[in-house]
Parts: structure tokens; C-alpha cells; sequence
């Protein structure tokens, strides 16, 4: 039997600024450039001589990759409070997505044999 592995984050609410879906959406757009335009030096896409050695675009690769999973959750938090939205319940409804759609096999569970 498959065994899904998963990736637990937590990551917190800000709480020094007032978002709302326009500009956290706005923001996620952003940050998913930032992270794009690091892959596309780190493959030399842009035709740039690479200057940063292979391990520090990897480290800022991860770190733009960390905002825009910020990003995601501080939308979340505006679908939320702002918009009544159950997010556990969504992400169920997400994996049981997945599950129909034959991206994963089940719920992690492993066989006891
Ligand atoms: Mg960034």
C-alpha cells in the first residue's frame, strides 16, 4: 500500500497589517515573481552570467518559496475572518480532491503488516 507523505507548516497570522483579499492576492502574484524570476537565474534563463554560488540561490529559492506560502496563509486568514470560510473543512475537501483525482493513493494511513 502507498504511503502519502505529508508536509506539515505553520506559519502566523500578521498582525501589523489589515489584509484583504485584493491586496494578499496582489501580494501572492508578487512573491510568486520573486520566486520565478530566482529560478529562472538560478537556471540562467535570462541569459545573466550567474554570479551567486548554487548553494545561496537554493537558500533564496526557499525563502521567496516561504513567503508565498505566507502569502497563502494570510489569505487564508482573510477568507476566514472576513468571509466566514472553514479552511480545515476545505482542506478535506482538497484531499478528498486529490484522492478522485488519483494524485495521492489515500490518507497516509499504513498498513500495521
Ligand atoms: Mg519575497
Amino acid at each position: 500500500m502507498a504511503h502519502t507523505e505529508y508536509k506539515m507548516i505553520s506559519l502566523p497570522k500578521l498582525n501589523n497589517l489589515q489584509p484583504g483579499l485584493e491586496s494578499t492576492c496582489l501580494k501572492l502574484m508578487e512573491e510568486a515573481g520573486e520566486l520565478a524570476q530566482l529560478i529562472g537565474k538560478f537556471r540562467g534563463l535570462n541569459g545573466e552570467e550567474i554570479t551567486m554560488d548554487k548553494q545561496s540561490l537554493v537558500e533564496n529559492i526557499t525563502g521567496e518559496l516561504l513567503d508565498v506560502a505566507q502569502v497563502a496563509v494570510s489569505m487564508m486568514f482573510v477568507l476566514e475572518d472576513e468571509y466566514g470560510v472553514d479552511i480545515e473543512d476545505k482542506i478535506q475537501t482538497h484531499i478528498s480532491k486529490l484522492i478522485k483525482k488519483g494524485y495521492i493513493k489515500g490518507k497516509g494511513v499504513e498498513s500495521s503488516d
